[in-house]
């Protein structure tokens, strides 16, 4: 990400705390991070830091728009930056989550029509092998 990560906070009217700084750096990093992986990787800097208080400031950015909570089947939330609109692929074996940028208007549009329901929010996951995953597989035969 280009933008510096203490102007991505303000732009969202949160106040710039390490932790904070820390939570977008980590998001940044890995694209899509659950709670325990963040929790851990948050005591090597913050030994004192506790879940509650990641879960506050989680909750906190997202109510500002900062980020957003990827529900997935089977597995636990991840958390991201809010991007443009995307779809999530899960590697089955790995257990890798990915983007794939495929606008969903049209499925959207045509549930609603469908449905009669007005759409709120949408959690699409398409679940797979990865190809490195495919690789091994292959290998593996
Ligand atoms: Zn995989
Ligand atoms: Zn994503």
């Amino acid at each position: 990400m280009m933008k510096g990560t203490a102007e991505l906070l303000k732009e969202h009217q949160l106040k710039v705390t390490p932790q904070r700084l820390k939570i977008v750096k980590m998001l940044e990093e890995h694209g899509h991070i659950n709670i325990e992986e963040m929790y851990r990787e948050m005591l090597k800097e913050f030994p004192s830091v506790s879940l509650a208080t990641i879960y506050k400031n989680i909750n906190q950015m997202i109510e500002s728009g900062l980020i957003q909570e990827v529900k997935l089947p089977q597995t636990k939330s991840v958390y991201e930056l809010i991007k443009e609109p995307h779809l999530h692929m899960v590697c089955d074996r790995c257990h890798k989550v990915e983007d794939i940028v495929i606008g969903t208007e049209k499925i959207i549009e045509e549930a609603e029509k469908l449905s009669g329901y007005k759409i709120k929010e949408s959690f699409i996951t398409l679940r797979g092998i990865c190809p490195a995953c495919q690789k091994k597989v292959s290998e593996e035969a």
